[in-house]
């Protein structure tokens, strides 16, 4: 088999590190939409969303994950992918989706725990834990709808790798 794997979910629920972790176990090749964003427009994300506004990040979002999309791929996807019905069509229909689900707490803790140069400007100026998880009620509903499987992201990333390769009846290569 040589699926192309999203990974969806907010902020910190692991895309980057069980994306990885995922790629490694089945000899899959490993692209991040955000990654391929910074590349191509040579800013950061907090760059582009300055110049451009949100609205502007977005159509350059969706533009990236058609671009990395390939067999036999993990793509982690960024965290606000899921809001444009066309992205979700599209990841639902080039391969299988996986929404990396944990509480707002979880995500909030992992962030805070990163280097101010790896985080990306609020959407509305409120500390991280209060927003995470207003983000979350308003999109829980997107992820659920856009993932074939919904895995619990709040275990080690080795975990969340064997369940996600036990939910697309796959195994690690030897
Ligand atoms: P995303 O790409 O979804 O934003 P990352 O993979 O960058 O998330 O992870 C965000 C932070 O949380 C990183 O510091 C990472 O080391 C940590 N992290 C990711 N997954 C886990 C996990 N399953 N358990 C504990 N910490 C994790
Ligand atoms: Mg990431």
């Amino acid at each position: 088999m040589s699926l192309s794997i999203f990974l969806i979910g907010a902020r910190g629920c692991g895309k980057t590190t069980v994306g990885e972790a995922l790629s490694q176990a089945l000899g899959y090749a490993f692209r991040d939409t955000d990654h391929h964003l910074q590349l191509m427009t040579q800013r950061s994300v907090a760059e582009v969303v300055a110049d451009e506004g949100w609205e502007g990040f977005r159509a350059r979002e969706a533009e990236s994950l058609i671009a990395v999309t390939a067999p036999a791929t993990i793509i982690a996807t960024g965290g606000g992918m899921v809001l444009a019905e066309a992205n979700r069509h599209f990841m639902r229909e080039q391969g299988r989706v996986i929404w990396l689900n944990a509480p707002p707490e979880v995500l909030a803790k992992r962030l805070e725990n990163q280097p101010e140069a790896a985080q990306r400007p609020t959407l509305t100026g409120r500390p991280i834990a209060e927003e995470m998880s207003d983000v979350l009620q308003e999109r829980a509903h997107l992820y659920r709808a856009a993932a074939h499987h919904e895995v619990n992201a709040m275990q080690t990333p080795e975990r969340v790798v064997d369940d996600i390769l036990h939910s697309l009846s796959l195994a690690r290569a030897s």
